[in-house]
């Protein structure tokens, strides 16, 4: 059986007989990776630890016929506890670590590993609010897949923003006469929140207000939804 090592983010695990564990990760170069870990709930294992939901790993696995095996796991990125430990963070990392695994049913993709890695990395440094760094993940996560949104000029015929109502199926914001009815108009800060969290630019979406960060919510999830055409079990788990 071929061995081999890879870089991978656990985005979920499942039980597997009495003490073994499924591990679905998002690996650097594979895409997705599905391995079995032996052992893990047996006692408090080391292994396992390193192996929970939103750790990144140097992992060695064997090739397996259904399943690989994973036989040892480094951590690269110790991200799980701080994330589990809060429950909007929590949140959060559902639908991150969910929408990524969605988006990786394409080709494996360095970019997609890298904004995941590093929207984990913010999420448990606890610096910026939970929202924001999701949205920001999905705005730009759909960018990489080749779905970039508009949040400046009208995304249908090009006239120059700023331009405030939006229409997710068309990718962003539209001027007058491309509006259609029922179409959501949004506070100007809101539409420039969507351009800074695309953009990454944390200075200038942590000017938000609360109302503006709720706003930019419901396009981010909605354009997601919209591009992942069925609904993310994550945005409908009841506020707290
Ligand atoms: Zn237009």
């Amino acid at each position: 059986m071929p061995l081999y090592r890879e870089q991978g983010v656990v985005l979920r695990t499942h039980k597997l007989g009495e003490a073994d564990r499924i591990v679905t990760m998002l690996s650097r170069d594979r895409g997705l990776l599905r391995g079995v870990a032996k052992g893990v709930r047996r006692t408090s294992s080391k292994f396992g630890a390193r192996l929970e939901p939103f750790m990144v790993a140097d992992v060695q696995c064997f090739e397996g016929r259904s399943l690989d095996t994973i036989t040892q796991a480094e951590t690269l990125g110790a991200y799980g506890p701080a994330i589990s430990a809060d429950y909007d963070r929590y949140r959060a990392g559902s639908v991150i670590v969910e929408t990524a695994e969605r988006l990786a049913e394409g080709d494996p993709s360095r970019p997609l590993y890298e904004l995941l890695v590093g929207a984990l990395r913010t999420l448990a440094a606890a610096r910026i609010p939970p929202e924001l760094v999701r949205d920001g993940y999905l705005l730009r996560a759909l960018s990489i897949a080749g779905w970039t949104p508009g949040f400046v000029d009208c995304v249908r015929c090009g006239a120059a923003g700023p331009h405030t109502a939006v229409v997710v199926q068309l990718g962003g914001v539209v001027c007058e006469d491309c509006r259609t009815p029922g179409s959501p108009r949004l506070d100007p800060g809101s539409i420039l929140l969507l351009g800074a969290l695309l953009s990454g630019n944390w200075d200038d979406a942590l000017q938000a207000s609360e109302r503006e960060r709720g706003q930019a919510a419901g396009i981010a999830a909605a354009y997601t939804q919209w591009h992942l055409e069925r609904g993310l079990r994550s945005f409908r788990a009841p506020r707290r």
